[in-house]
């Protein structure tokens, strides 16, 4: 029994790792990325022990964040918003602005793929939902009332993110 639970702490922190290779897909977790597809693949149990559980009620379960109690809606430093997840880079300080809702917006993605979109038709509306473009975890959503040049409001999770302060030039 203990050498079983040594076993599992060590492939626990093996599958904590970024970039999981494409061989460990599972039947199951290829069933749950739906049409999406991304480059890290891990199965719900190897999630559950990298994130915290409020984390992966967003991440994992589309769960969202109660309104102006997240750390990054009125957070104004410079620098990069990661995926929380995986550490993929999804958006910058540069495009974020104050949308007045109590989410982190953006007016656009870091890069092309940095951000996907699948719709999400669930309690009874109709918006698009935006996963993270390397590991499939959920993020939020994206609305077409945010400001010029796009238009876009990328309203993300708090908890959907980690943030990485941009170093000044000396
Ligand atoms: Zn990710």
């Amino acid at each position: 029994m203990f050498r079983y639970i040594i076993i599992s702490l060590v492939f626990a922190a093996a599958a904590c790792a970024q970039n999981t290779p494409k061989e460990e897909i599972r039947m199951n977790d290829a069933k749950k990325e739906e049409s999406i597809k991304t480059r890290v693949k891990k199965s719900e149990q190897e999630w559950q022990m990298c994130l915290t559980p409020e984390q992966y009620k967003v991440l994992r379960e589309k769960g969202t964040e109660r309104a102006f109690t997240g750390k990054y809606y009125n957070f104004k430093k410079e620098g990069i918003y990661k995926c929380a997840a995986c550490g993929n880079a999804l958006f910058s300080s540069t495009e974020k602005y104050d949308s007045g809702t109590g989410w982190p917006s953006f007016w656009d993605a870091l890069e092309e793929n940095a951000v996907l979109t699948r719709p999400d038709t669930s309690y009874g509306m109709v918006r698009t939902e935006i996963v993270c473009g390397n590991c499939g975890s959920h993020l939020g959503h994206v609305f077409e009332d945010g400001p010029p040049p796009t238009g876009l409001r990328y309203c993300v999770n708090s908890l959907s993110l980690d943030f990485e302060e941009r170093k000044k030039e000396k």
